[in-house]
């Protein structure tokens, strides 16, 4: 079954890149400029995922997002220029399922789109095993082996996320975002600070490299 992705960007070259990289890895797509031509192609037809610039003309993708999610649930990933915080503030308040800053780099969208579309199929996961560890969400417990592991509540939240994007590169702010919320103005070191906490409770203890740093980046679970 064809996976399709509808593309709204009234920025030609960057549809048009879009678009190829998308297709060159098997997806179906179809590009749309305008704002409010890409509103009525999404509620017409049944799209596995939109990705939504913000600046468009005759109506904005966050107006095109608001208007979509009264009657529709289609995985939605924004596309913010880098100085609109409140873009990425409000798309998310109205459903966006994820976003990305542009200019972005394609691998990294390429991911995003996986998981968001993993989400989408797969409802989300109540637990999680990676060798000896397991993580059940619904119980918030965590062992390795036959050990508990206490954590606290922002640890676990911390992992989980880590978890639910499994060999995707997650920034700190991307981190601070999903675990702390928007009303944490604090500094980003926090999550730093959480990492640590966590691999004293997790990879020192059991002398495993779980939590990998991604230098310039931030941090990443691997899992084949
Ligand atoms: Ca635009």
């Amino acid at each position: 079954m064809d996976t399709e992705i509808l593309i709204v960007e009234d920025e030609q070259k960057i549809a048009r890149f879009v678009s190829l990289e998308l297709e060159h890895e098997g997806y179906k797509t179809k590009c749309i400029a305008d704002g409010r031509e890409a509103l009525d192609e999404a509620l017409r037809k049944e799209y596995d995922l939109i990705i939504l610039d913000v600046m468009l003309p005759s109506l904005n993708g966050i107006e095109v997002l608001r208007r979509l999610r009264q009657t529709k649930s289609t995985p939605v990933i924004i596309l913010t220029a880098r100085d609109q915080v409140m873009d990425k503030v409000s798309g998310l308040d109205l459903g966006a399922n994820d976003y990305m800053t542009k200019p972005f780099a394609i691998e990294e969208l390429l991911a995003r789109i996986r998981v968001n579309l993993k989400k989408s199929l797969g409802g989300t996961k109540t637990s999680y095993t990676l060798g000896k560890l397991s993580v059940d969400i619904d119980a918030r417990k965590v062992t390795y082996g036959d050990d508990l592991i206490d954590l606290t509540k922002k640890e676990f939240d911390l992992l989980v996320f880590l978890l639910e994007n499994k060999n995707v590169v997650i920034t700190r702010e991307k981190a601070l975002d999903a675990v702390w919320g928007f009303d944490f103005y604090g500094n980003t070191n926090v999550v730093d600070v959480y990492i640590r906490y966590l691999r004293a409770k997790i990879d020192n203890v059991y002398k495993i490299d779980l939590i990998e740093t991604v230098r310039g980046s931030g941090y990443i679970i691997r899992q084949d």
